[in-house]
């Protein structure tokens, strides 16, 4: 169906080419009802009174008492104008830093002054999810959902139970499962009253699951197959660009589990240079943990490509039945990206063709270095997070990455989300590490800040602050 043929300025649209079926944005749906495939919010921009310059959201810093301007999401309504004012839904998310980290570059292999970290930790549930919370609970209350529900690695289910304790719109229900979330996120979705759901079974279980139920009992989804989650996940990079003057970086690095960020930032690349607000867009890397590869295999490993939308999803299909043969599973300390079926990959295609994209993997002994380095460097952050530190050093090293390229990478959660990883990096007990750590074939420690033990005695303590400091 032609956009022509559409009245409304805003709607959804299948994202493959061949289909193109759009449906109104009051419609509830996680993928295409004609052929299964995944959907975007598509608008209208002829129509729309799309900003010329970025001047527009620059002003509103100057109305700070005005919730939407306030807000790191709805600061830039006019770019993903799906709701009306008064259907929006914010509690202060995206109020983020870039900052330039030297420490951090040096590590990477950069030359100074050029590695940047966006710090998604900032967010109310300390992740980005935040982002594309705001703007699914904004399109529930245009369709007046009661309930909302998701499967989720921790982040996810965190960010939902505060967006329903704070907001009182809908009653959250997480799926979750055995096991594999970390103490900091699930703490969250219980504090703030979640029903939470732990299924038998992982990650990759608990989402086709909720995707059953979510469907047949008519509960809200808001996992990123919700295509408005994915509208807030832009604005990530709208930040990023108004951090840096609206001049555009060399790189975005951004770890991958379900490949929603990755997806949205290239659809935020696009539809920028598509009104005229940029001219050139970043190029993309995407980072796997090792043990939840499946985009490295299929992307770098077996050539996959979007192909302008022709998708070969044959090697998908025959890959996912080689993990069910092996009975593999995602298998990483960084838990918010052990999935090893990602809901967006063909979205995240997408991107990586928009942005001439790479991807990498990185091993858990990369990851938790890397994230001993983003501590130290001031900005902590979650183990899946560091894989973006990771693969940008990685690339770096081979030669991908310029050591003067102006280079972003994405820490996608707060470091107090999964504790005992960093107390297990950092301890002196070998015991705790090998259990921790030393299991998941992390063999040293290389960036450990051991705690000094001393007795509790004067010149004892003297002595060592004295040899220490
Ligand atoms: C959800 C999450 C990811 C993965 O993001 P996707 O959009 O699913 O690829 C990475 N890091 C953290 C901290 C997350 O919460
Ligand atoms: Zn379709």
């Amino acid at each position: 169906m032609a956009v022509a043929a559409r009245t409304d300025l805003a709607f959804q649209q299948c994202i493959a080419p061949a289909c193109g079926a759009t449906f109104s944005i009051d419609e509830v749906l996680t993928s295409c009802p004609s052929c299964g495939n995944l959907l975007d919010v598509t608008y209208d921009w002829d129509r729309l009174p799309a900003p010329s310059s970025f001047e527009v959201f620059e002003r509103k810093w100057m109305r700070r008492s005005d919730p939407l301007a306030l807000s790191g999401v709805w600061r830039f309504h006019e770019l993903l104008p799906f709701a009306p004012r008064e259907s929006v839904v914010t509690i202060g998310e995206g109020q983020t830093l870039l900052s330039v980290s030297d420490g951090v570059g040096r590590y990477v292999g950069m030359n100074a002054g050029q590695l940047h970290l966006q710090y998604e930790g900032l967010n109310p549930s300390g992740s980005f999810k935040d982002n594309g919370m705001s703007a699914a609970f904004s399109h529930a209350r245009m369709i007046g959902a009661t309930r909302a529900a998701c499967a989720s690695t921790g982040n996810t289910s965190a960010s939902l139970a505060v967006y329903c304790a704070v907001t009182r719109l809908m009653r959250g229900i997480i799926f979750i499962g055995s096991g594999k979330i970390s103490y900091g996120k699930l703490s969250q979705a219980l504090d703030y009253g979640a029903l939470t759901i732990q299924i038998t079974g992982d990650f990759d279980d608990a989402m086709a699951r909720v995707k059953e139920v979510a469907s047949k009992m008519g509960i809200y989804l808001v996992n990123s197959v919700n295509p408005f989650r994915l509208e807030g996940q832009k604005t990530i990079m709208f930040r990023v660009l108004e951090s840096l003057g609206w001049e555009v970086p060399d790189w975005i690095v951004v770890p991958g589990g379900n490949l929603g960020n990755s997806s949205s930032f290239g659809k935020a690349f696009a539809e920028l240079r598509h009104l005229g607000l940029i001219d050139r867009i970043p190029r993309l890397a995407v980072i796997n943990a090792a043990g939840a590869n499946t985009l490295h295999e299929l992307f770098h490993n077996r050539g996959l490509r979007w192909n302008g939308g022709h998708t070969d999803l044959a090697p998908v299909c025959h890959y996912y039945d080689e993990l069910d043969r092996d009975g593999k599973r995602a298998d990483t300390l960084a838990s918010a990206i052990e999935i090893n079926r990602p809901v967006n990959l063909n979205k995240c295609l997408r991107a990586l063709e928009v942005c001439d994209g790479v991807v990498r993997e990185v091993s858990e002994q990369e990851i938790l270095d890397a994230k001993a380095q983003v501590g130290a460097g001031g900005l902590g952050c979650e183990p899946a997070s560091a894989a973006s530190v990771a693969g940008a050093r990685k690339l770096v090293n081979e030669g991908v990455i310029g050591r003067d390229d102006r280079v972003v990478c994405i820490l996608t959660g707060h470091q107090l989300k999964d504790p005992n990883a960093t107390v297990a990096y950092h301890t002196t007990d070998q015991k705790l590490f090998n259990e921790v750590l030393g299991s998941r074939g992390v063999s040293r420690a290389s960036y450990a800040n051991r705690a000094v033990s001393v007795g509790n005695r004067f010149d004892e303590i003297v002595q060592a602050i004295d040899l220490y400091s």
